[in-house]
C-alpha cells in the first residue's frame, strides 16, 4: 500500500512530486516564419502538471500518444529541462540542480525502458549488463561485492538459476527475460523510484503479466514507488493503485485504479475505456476515438478536448477546466465544466450515451 516519506524541509512529504510541471519546444520555423522574421510555434508537450507518487505506490500515466505522458516522465527524472515548474525528489527540488549534483539522485530513480531489445547491449553477457550501472556510478569496491549484488537483482527479478542466465547474451533470453535483465540493471542501484515507460508494450501478450507482477512485487516489497507510463488502460487495471490521465499536455483525471476505470467521470477517460477490445461479444464496446490524435503545436482553446467531446457545450471552447474533485463519493479529481453534478448518475455518463 502507498505511504508518504517525510522531507518537509522542502515542504514536499512525497517521493516524487510534480508541481505545474511545464515542458514547451520551440518548432522548427517554417519558410514563412524566416522570411517575416516571425518567432516559430511552440509545441505544449507538458502544460501545467501536477502530481506525486509515494514510496510502494504504482500511479499509472495513461494516454493516447502525444498526450505528454513521456515527455512529463523525462522531465521528472531531469533528462529534460523543464520550462516552468517544479520536480521534487526525496525532498530536492531537481530543477535547481546542476548536472553533477543530480548525479548521486541519478542512482535512486531509474528509468525501465519500453525496448528490452534495444536497452541491452548484445556484446555483453548478462551479468555485465547488469552490472554497467554499477560500474558508471563507482558503487562497488570489489568485483566480489559487484558479483553479489548483480546475483541478488537477477534473483529477485526471477531470473533463476542466476548462475546459467549470468553467463548467456541477450540473444539467448526471450523478450520477457530481456526485460526482466533491464529491470535487474535498474534495481541493481538500489533505486526508490522506477519510471517504466510503455513496460510491456513490445512483449507478447503471454509474458505481460508475469513482468507486472514482478513490477507489483518491487513495490510492495522493496517499498519502491513507480511511475508506469501506458497508453493501455488494461495494464494500468492490472497492477495500480491510482490511474492519472493525461490529454494534450494536461490531466484530465486523476483517482483510484478501481474508481476511474470503473466509473470514469472525464469523456476522455470513458471514451479510452470504451476504445478497449472485448473478448466475448455481449461484452463487446469497442469504439474508436473519435477526431485526431493531439497535436502539441496545435492547442485548441478552452477544453482541449473540445473538438473531440461528444458532449461539449458552448462554454468548452472559451473555458479552461480546472482539475477539481467530483462532487460524488468517488474521489476522483476531474478537468471538466460537467463533472458530476448527482452522485446517482454522473453528468458524464453522458458521455457514455453518446459513443453508444
Ligand atoms: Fe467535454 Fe466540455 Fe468536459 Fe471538455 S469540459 S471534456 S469539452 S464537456
Amino acid at each position: 500500500m502507498s505511504s508518504t516519506v517525510p522531507f518537509p524541509e522542502n515542504g514536499s512529504r512525497h517521493l516524487l512530486e510534480v508541481r505545474d510541471l511545464a515542458v514547451h519546444f520551440a518548432l522548427k520555423r517554417s519558410l514563412r516564419d524566416r522570411m517575416t522574421r516571425r518567432s516559430g510555434k511552440m509545441a505544449l508537450a507538458v502544460d501545467g502538471v501536477s502530481l506525486a507518487v509515494d514510496s510502494g505506490e504504482l500511479l499509472a500515466l495513461v494516454g493516447e500518444s502525444g498526450s505528454g505522458k513521456t515527455t512529463l516522465a523525462l522531465a521528472a527524472l531531469r533528462l529534460l529541462d523543464p520550462t516552468a515548474g517544479s520536480v521534487h525528489f526525496e525532498g530536492t527540488d531537481v530543477t535547481r540542480l546542476s548536472r553533477h549534483q543530480m548525479r548521486p539522485l541519478r542512482r535512486r530513480a531509474q528509468l525501465i525502458h519500453q525496448d528490452p531489445y534495444a536497452a541491452l547491449d548484445a556484446r555483453l553477457r548478462i551479468r555485465d549488463s547488469v552490472a554497467e550501472g554499477l560500474r558508471i556510478h563507482g558503487a562497488t569496491q570489489s568485483r566480489e561485492e559487484e558479483r553479489r549484488l548483480v546475483y541478488d537483482a537477477l534473483e529477485r527479478v526471477g531470473l533463476t538459476p542466476v548462475e546459467a542466465f549470468a553467463e548467456r547474451y541477450p540473444h539467448q533470453l526471450s523478450g520477457g527475460q530481456r526485460q526482466r535483465v533491464a529491470i535487474a540493471g535498474s534495481l541493481v542501484l538500489q533505486p526508490s523510484l522506477l519510471v517504466a515507460d510503455e513496460p510491456v508494450s513490445m512483449l507478447d501478450v503471454s509474458v505481460r503479466a508475469g513482468i507486472l507482477d514482478l513490477l507489483d512485487r518491487l513495490r510492495r516489497d522493496d517499498d519502491v514507488g513507480i511511475l508506469m507510463i501506458t497508453h493501455d488502460l488494461a495494464t494500468a487495471a492490472h497492477v495500480s493503485d491510482r490511474v492519472a490521465v493525461m490529454y494534450h499536455g494536461n490531466l484530465v483525471e486523476l483517482g483510484a485504479a478501481h474508481t476511474v476505470i470503473d466509473r470514469p467521470q472525464h469523456p476522455y477517460t470513458q471514451a479510452l475505456i470504451y476504445a478497449v477490445p472485448r473478448v466475448h461479444r455481449e461484452e463487446q464496446r469497442q469504439r474508436t476515438l473519435p477526431g485526431d490524435p493531439p497535436d502539441a503545436s496545435h492547442v485548441p482553446t478552452g477544453c482541449r478536448f473540445h473538438p473531440r467531446c461528444a458532449i461539449a457545450i458552448e462554454r468548452c471552447k472559451s473555458d479552461v477546466p480546472r482539475l477539481l474533485p467530483a462532487t460524488d463519493e468517488t474521489g476522483t479529481t476531474v478537468a471538466c465544466h460537467l463533472r458530476s453534478v448527482s452522485s446517482d448518475e454522473p453528468a458524464l455518463d453522458a458521455g457514455n450515451r453518446a459513443l453508444q
